[in-house]
C-alpha cells in the first residue's frame, strides 16, 4: 500500500485526529515489472545478435577476410544475425502497433480458406526442406468478417510454429469448421509438444519453452504474444491442447461477424 497521511487540527490548534490515505499499489506494481521485465528482455534479444554481429566483423577485418573459408562462414553468421534482429525489429513495432489504443482492424468478409492458402505458399519452401506435409481441411464455409493482413500473421505464426516444432517428416493440418454463428479454426501438428504446464506461459511475450531450442527454430519469442493479441481483437477465443511427443493442437474460434457491425 501507499499510505500518505495528514494531521486533523481543530480551530483551537489541538490535534483531532489524522486522515490516512491508502492506495493499493500492488496492481501497478506488478503492471510496472512486466514493464520492466520487457524492457530487460528486449535489450537481451538485441544484444545478443548485435555482439555476435560485431565480433565477426572485427575478426573479419582484423585478417580473417583474407581466408577464403573463413570469410565466408563469417559473413554467413553476420547474415543470419542481421536477418534475426530485423525479424525482432519487425515483431516488436508490430506488437507496439496492436497495443496502441488507436489500432483498429480493416474488416471485410474473408475466407479462412483463402488466408491458409496464401500462407501455405509462404511456408512451403521451409516445409519441403524439412519433408513436411501440409494441409488443408474444410466443413462448410470459412467466412468470416476480419482483417486480412492481420489473420494472414495469426495463421503465419501458427503454422510456422507447427512448422520449427514438428521433427521432419510431420504433419501440419489447418482444419476449419463453421459453426451456427463462428468458423474454429485448427493448426494442428505432430511435433513435440508442450508440457500441459507450460501451455499458459507461451502466450507471454519472450517467453520459450526450451530457450535454446526456441532461438534455433528462428523464432523472435513473439510469435504467440501477437497471435493473442489479433485473435482478441477479432474477439475470438484461443485454446491450446498438447501432448509431449505427440503433438500440439491451436484452437482459434472466430465470430461470424464483428460485434461492432452487428
Ligand atoms: P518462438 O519464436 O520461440 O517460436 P512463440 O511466441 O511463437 O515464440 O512461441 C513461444 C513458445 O511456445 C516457443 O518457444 C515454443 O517453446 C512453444 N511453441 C509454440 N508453438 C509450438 C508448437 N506448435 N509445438 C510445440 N511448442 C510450441
Amino acid at each position: 500500500y501507499d499510505v500518505y497521511g495528514a494531521p486533523v487540527m481543530a480551530d483551537s490548534g489541538r490535534l483531532r485526529g489524522v486522515t490516512l490515505v491508502m492506495h493499493d499499489i500492488t496492481e501497478q506494481k506488478k503492471l510496472e515489472q512486466v514493464r520492466k521485465d520487457f524492457v530487460a528482455n528486449v535489450s537481451h534479444e538485441l544484444k545478443t545478435p548485435v555482439t555476435s554481429i560485431k565480433g565477426f566483423a572485427e575478426t573479419l577485418l582484423d585478417g580473417a577476410i583474407d581466408d577464403p573459408v573463413l570469410s565466408k562462414q563469417f559473413t554467413e553468421i553476420i547474415w543470419k544475425e542481421s536477418d534475426r534482429l530485423q525479424m525482432l525489429i519487425v515483431d516488436l513495432l508490430e506488437l507496439s502497433k496492436i497495443e496502441n489504443a488507436q489500432f483498429k482492424l480493416d474488416l471485410e468478409d474473408m475466407s479462412l480458406k483463402d488466408i491458409t492458402e496464401d500462407v501455405f505458399e509462404l511456408v512451403r519452401g521451409k516445409a519441403e526442406e524439412k519433408g513436411m506435409h501440409l494441409h488443408i481441411q474444410e466443413q462448410g464455409s470459412s467466412v468470416i468478417e476480419g482483417d486480412w493482413q492481420r489473420l494472414k500473421q495469426v495463421v503465419l505464426n501458427l503454422v510456422s510454429n507447427a512448422i520449427s516444432y514438428t521433427p521432419s517428416g510431420g504433419h501440419v493440418t489447418v482444419a476449419l469448421k463453421e459453426q451456427k454463428d463462428a468458423v474454429v479454426l485448427k493448426v494442428q501438428d505432430t511435433g513435440i509438444g508442450i508440457d500441459p504446464k507450460e501451455t499458459l506461459r507461451i502466450f507471454e511475450r519472450f517467453y520459450r519453452v526450451d530457450r535454446a531450442r526456441s532461438r534455433n527454430s528462428g523464432g523472435t519469442g513473439l510469435g504467440l504474444a501477437i497471435v493473442k493479441h489479433l485473435a482478441e481483437a477479432h474477439h475470438a477465443k484461443i485454446e491450446v491442447q498438447s501432448e509431449e511427443g505427440k503433438g500440439t493442437e491451436f484452437s482459434l474460434t472466430f465470430p461470424k461477424k464483428q460485434p461492432s457491425t452487428l
